[in-house]
């Protein structure tokens, strides 16, 4: 798990964010983008109750919304009515 899949994670550009707890930048990838001991995983596709049989790609089967259709496991959810936490 990494600071990017955190709900903490605040992005600030395509290498880095920062963390809302205790306001540190943190890398996307590479060294030091392990998540601490406080992550609490993002709202997205891929971590709510909806989504299945992701391919090779993280693009997998929403079932959660009024019809079914496919979704990006990375997709932001924070906005989603049918989403619900793993
Ligand atoms: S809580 Fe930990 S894992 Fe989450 S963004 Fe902050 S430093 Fe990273
Ligand atoms: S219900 Fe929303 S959050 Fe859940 S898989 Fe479908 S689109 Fe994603």
């Amino acid at each position: 798990m990494r600071h990017y899949d955190c709900k903490n994670y605040i992005n600030l550009d395509c290498e880095k964010g920062l963390c809302a707890l205790c306001k540190a930048v943190v890398p996307i990838s590479g060294q030091n983008s392990e998540a601490c001991a406080n992550f609490k995983a993002a709202d997205k596709c891929g971590n709510c109750k909806n989504f299945s049989n992701p391919d090779n790609h993280g693009i997998g089967t929403c079932t959660g919304l009024e019809k079914e259709n496919w979704s990006y496991s990375t997709m932001n959810a924070c906005t989603c009515s049918g989403y619900e936490a793993r």
